[in-house]
């Protein structure tokens, strides 16, 4: 077979084997694009419960505040009613002093419950928010999967298409080629190939000798000795 059919086919299976890795690299982005976007649905849902928990444990805070006052509240009642029925100067004053205690810590109850209730106003915006986030994410998702499905039925048939052309050209080659074709393929891919253009490796760009140059134009096979790579002629090479 003329040298120059080899090299053709050659630089085309070459390109059909970079098309297939290009389509394949394609294909595999879909699945990591819709993992990453699945992780962002898991990472707003926890940031909305946090926010949830945010608002229950100061929610939580102000009911614990509020029985503490009710408590005291009625203990102070209980004080008052025994100031009205106590005997005694000197009980008298110690019921108004205890009082006057109860009622200092009263206010800083207040003053508290207050505070745990203008937290809650705080943090309870945060919950809607977080609630917003997760459908706007959950939407972006559902955009990209129903996306990616439509574009992987596409990439496939090109996959499938290309391969059935690249079959065609494969049975085409001579058998010791073909044997030394199907190794560098099965190990490298795309990358098992490289033209040999300006007399050099176009995949390690490594300079080839003046000797293997002119076996590749004499329709030898030539493989890299740099990168291992099956060299082919370049095409404006004409057979010495
Ligand atoms: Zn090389």
């Amino acid at each position: 077979m003329a040298v120059a059919v080899t090299a053709g086919m050659l630089r085309t299976l070459h390109r059909m084997h970079r098309q297939l890795e290009e389509l394949q690299g394609r294909l595999e982005a879909g699945p990591h694009r819709v993992a990453a976007l699945s992780s962002g649905v898991q990472a707003a849902e926890a940031r909305r419960d946090a926010a949830k928990d945010g608002v229950k444990q100061a929610r939580l805070l102000a009911d614990q505040k509020q029985l503490q006052l009710r408590t005291a509240e009625s203990k102070i009642a209980d004080l008052e009613a025994k100031l009205n029925a106590c005997k005694s100067n000197r009980e008298y004053q110690l019921f108004r002093d205890q009082i006057a205690a109860d009622r200092m810590s009263t206010k800083v109850l207040e003053d508290e419950i207050l505070e745990a209730l203008e937290r809650i106003d705080v943090l309870r915006p945060a919950v809607p928010d977080a609630e917003a986030a997760i459908a706007a994410v959950r939407r972006r998702l559902a955009d990209e999967e129903a996306r990616i499905r439509g574009e992987a039925g596409q990439l496939e048939a090109e996959v499938a298409r290309i391969r059935h052309d690249l079959e065609a050209v494969e049975r085409e080659l001579a058998a010791d080629l073909r044997e030394k074709y199907d190794r560098v393929v099965k190990h490298k891919g795309a990358d098992g190939m490289a033209a040999a253009d300006d007399k050099s490796c176009g995949g390690c760009h490594q300079q080839i000798t003046t000797n293997q140059f002119s076996e590749l134009l004499g329709g030898k096979i030539v493989t890299c000795r740099s990168c291992g790579r099956l060299l082919y002629a370049p095409e404006s090479a004409s057979p010495v």
